[in-house]
């Protein structure tokens, strides 16, 4: 699978979105702030795009949509619908397991994962609001 350095940037900006749904949490934040990294730099250094792609290509599910996007010319917003007929996607299962909650105020990005029912829910540290169960 061999893609060019624009196509790869293309489906790495576009992907953004729907990695928290792709994979799993720990996954899931590390390939964001990854992608964050490379993506800011105003134009890619020679090279950013190899690491694009490996880090695109290095989960199944994350190969999967780019290969739905690039190849297929899925719109993105249709890939998930898509992925959801060929295997249940782990950050799909997560949310049932480790209920994310979020920060209630709007745009405020303040986030945790549940995984044990016993856990007392935090407040945001920034808005001293008790965090939601983001539905
Ligand atoms: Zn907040």
């Amino acid at each position: 699978m061999k893609y060019s350095p624009d196509e790869i940037c293309r489906a790495a900006k576009a992907i953004q979105p729907y990695i928290v749904e792709l994979l799993d949490a720990p996954n899931a934040q590390r390939l964001e702030r990854q992608l964050e990294g490379l993506l800011s730099e105003s134009s890619l250094k020679q090279g950013s795009h190899t690491e694009l792609s490996s880090l695109l290509l290095e989960h199944e599910a994350t190969r999967d949509w780019i290969r739905l996007y690039l190849e297929e010319q899925y719109p993105a917003e249709d890939i998930l619908k898509a992925l959801r007929i060929y295997y249940p996607l782990p950050g799909l299962m997560n949310p049932v397991e480790s209920p994310r909650y979020v920060c209630p105020v709007e745009k405020c990005h303040q986030d945790w994962y549940r995984h044990k029912r016993e856990e007392a829910i935090p407040m945001c540290p920034i808005h001293d609001l008790q965090l939601v169960i983001d539905s």
